[in-house]
């Protein structure tokens, strides 16, 4: 898929943070407090990237998750608006999906910060 392709496939908005970097506002997300089981996909490509078994609510305003599916992100230094953080994007096809902290409440430390409009739950 070109990026003119995914363009028409995206809302403005999905565009903005999934190929732009961009980061919804908190609490806006569909997903946030949705607890159906499932498997999280990558809006532009429909990859895996998470089960909704790794999600829980870490009162930031954003779907979060403690473990990410086998080989499903990446990870990429993210040094914008003077912050060293780590940028977690779609192994498949590059998309930009949230943050990953290593301040997680869980056993795995790990607290994966994503933007709802990102992913699809299926
Ligand atoms: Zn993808």
């Amino acid at each position: 898929m070109n990026e003119e392709d995914i363009k028409k496939k995206l809302t403005p908005e999905e565009y903005k943070v999934l190929r732009q970097k961009g980061t919804e506002a908190p609490f806006s997300g569909k997903l946030l407090h949705d607890k159906r089981t499932g498997t999280y996909q990558c809006k532009v490509c429909g990859a895996d990237l998470f089960s909704s078994e790794s999600k829980f609510d870490s009162g930031t305003g954003w779907p979060s998750f403690d473990e990410a599916l086998p080989s499903a992100v990446g990870l990429k230094q993210d040094t914008t608006h003077g912050m060293v953080r780590t940028e977690v994007v779609c192994k498949n096809c590059g998309s930009h999906l949230g943050h990953l902290f290593d301040d997680g409440p869980t056993k795995t430390g790990k607290r994966y910060c994503l933007n709802s409009v990102c992913l699809d739950l299926i």
